[in-house]
């Protein structure tokens, strides 16, 4: 089967720095894997690459089978089988939950005012928040908003989901709402590439985890494994400081 994404040999420069230095990784359809690292290591510019919300400077990266650093690539094709999640929501402050589910299948997928209401109102249903449909984002807890900026996503009928830090923005009572979701999504199928702090949910939730630090990935494997018995000195004192 053709693999979710293939990231090969990915390099990164802004100016002078190179923030990406030969990142290899693969996420097979229905996986879900976890990028964790410290601060600075890479670990958004490798999600931004991937649907070229960044440039890569050297390197390939095919979504789906397609090369979407090839220069004749439809970025736009790719990226609507796409979903992404990130630390801040994002959600239009002068829409409500339901109109901000809506617009970008609206605007993106032509879908009619009718199916739109529809998928918008089942999926905020699926992520818990179908009671929250007219509310607008200020009535909402970061929780709530950041489930319906999943549900915004999975609007789109994403192939697969990247997630940057979804949880790191929230008070630490509602992270656990938002973890559901996403273990939640796991569990249907949904391919999924994490970027976390949550070790608790990569540990029981993750088919592999990815330790990057300074622009490569230091380890690559199960979570038993990258977490559970790290081979690595920076694996492990990275560990020992967010465990
Ligand atoms: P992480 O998500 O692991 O914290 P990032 O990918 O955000 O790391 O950043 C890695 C490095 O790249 C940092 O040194 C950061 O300052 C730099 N960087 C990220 N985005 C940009 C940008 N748009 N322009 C210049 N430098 C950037
Ligand atoms: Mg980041």
């Amino acid at each position: 089967m053709t693999p979710a994404i293939e990231i090969k040999d990915l390099h990164k420069h802004f100016g002078k720095n190179e923030v990406l230095r030969g990142i290899t990784c693969t996420v097979e359809a229905g996986q879900v894997v976890c990028v964790i690292g410290p601060s600075g290591s890479g670990k958004s510019t490798l999600l931004r690459c991937v649907n070229l919300l960044e440039q890569p400077t050297l390197g390939k990266i095919l979504v789906e089978g397609v090369e979407v650093t090839d220069p004749d690539v439809d970025i736009d094709a790719v990226r609507r089988r796409i979903g992404m999640v990130f630390q801040q929501f994002n959600l239009f402050p002068h829409m409500t939950a339901l109109q901000n589910v809506m617009v970008a299948q609206r605007r993106v997928l032509r879908r009619g005012r009718k199916e739109a209401e529809k998928v918008a109102r089942d999926n905020l249903e699926r992520v818990g928040v179908g009671e929250k449909a007219d509310a607008y984002p200020a009535q909402l807890s970061g929780g709530q908003q950041q489930r319906v900026a999943i549900a915004r996503a999975l609007a789109m009928n994403p192939d697969l989901m990247l997630f940057d830090e979804p949880t790191s923005a929230l008070d630490p009572e509602l992270v656990g709402d938002v973890l559901a979701v996403m273990r939640k999504l796991a569990e249907e199928g949904m391919t999924m590439l994490v970027v976390t702090h949550e070790m608790g949910f990569a540990r029981e939730v993750a088919d592999r985890v990815v330790f990057m630090d300074g622009g490569v990935v230091v380890e690559d494997g199960p979570p038993a494994q990258v977490i559970g018995d790290p081979q690595h000195e920076r694996t492990r004192g990275f560990l020992h400081r967010v465990l």
